[in-house]
């Protein structure tokens, strides 16, 4: 059954047959309360995803008889051990900062968006989000994996991807998720 909403952004009435929709008057997207938890979610999961990626080894190396493993932080060490500080620094801030707070800054605009005290600004939120969506590459990354893997097959005995990259992926693929359905503007505004 349709229902009557309103634009928020100029105040016309509309019928809502629950899908995203569009205000015919000034053009903004209005979307279902229901709809717009569901950064939330993809957040919270991103988060617990990038714990369970950090566990496990992304790639296995098998070179005469030795195993070895590489996890995420584990390549990044490498940076700190061979004093590449900047590039160490760099890498850490757009592969592991970034996308953790990204994910932080879409939970907390949620906890914030019930609660009576404003701890933040809307500003700082919405520059922050931005921000931290902007600096997170952790998609070059994985195509740094992928490059290192093809490189390796030729080399090591045997090289195969493990646990830890499947994780990524899915990890990859949440975390779009929770930027793309994420909509600051209606999550202040309800
Ligand atoms: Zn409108």
């Amino acid at each position: 059954m349709d229902t009557i909403i309103e634009c928020k952004h100029c105040g016309l009435f509309l019928k809502n047959n629950n899908e995203k929709i569009k205000c015919p008057r000034c053009g903004s997207r209005i979307k279902n309360k229901e709809h717009s938890l569901d950064s939330l979610y993809y957040a919270i999961t991103a988060l617990l995803l990038f714990i369970l990626l950090n566990i496990y080894p992304l790639l296995t190396l098998s070179l005469n008889g030795n195993t070895l493993k590489t996890t995420l932080i584990g390549t990044i060490s490498i940076f700190f051990k061979e004093d590449f500080l900047f590039v160490g620094a760099l890498v850490l801030f757009t592969i592991i900062l970034a996308p953790i707070f990204n994910s932080l800054t879409i939970i907390f605009v949620f906890i914030q968006s019930k609660m009576k005290r404003k701890i933040f600004s809307f500003r700082v939120l919405y520059d922050g989000f931005h921000f931290f969506k902007t600096w997170g590459f952790i998609e070059v990354y994985i195509i740094g994996v992928i490059v290192t893997y093809i490189k390796l097959t030729g080399m090591a005995s045997t090289t195969s991807f493990d646990m830890g990259f499947y994780i990524m992926l899915f990890y990859l693929f949440i975390f779009y998720m929770s930027n793309k359905k994420f909509d600051i503007k209606s999550v202040f505004e309800q």
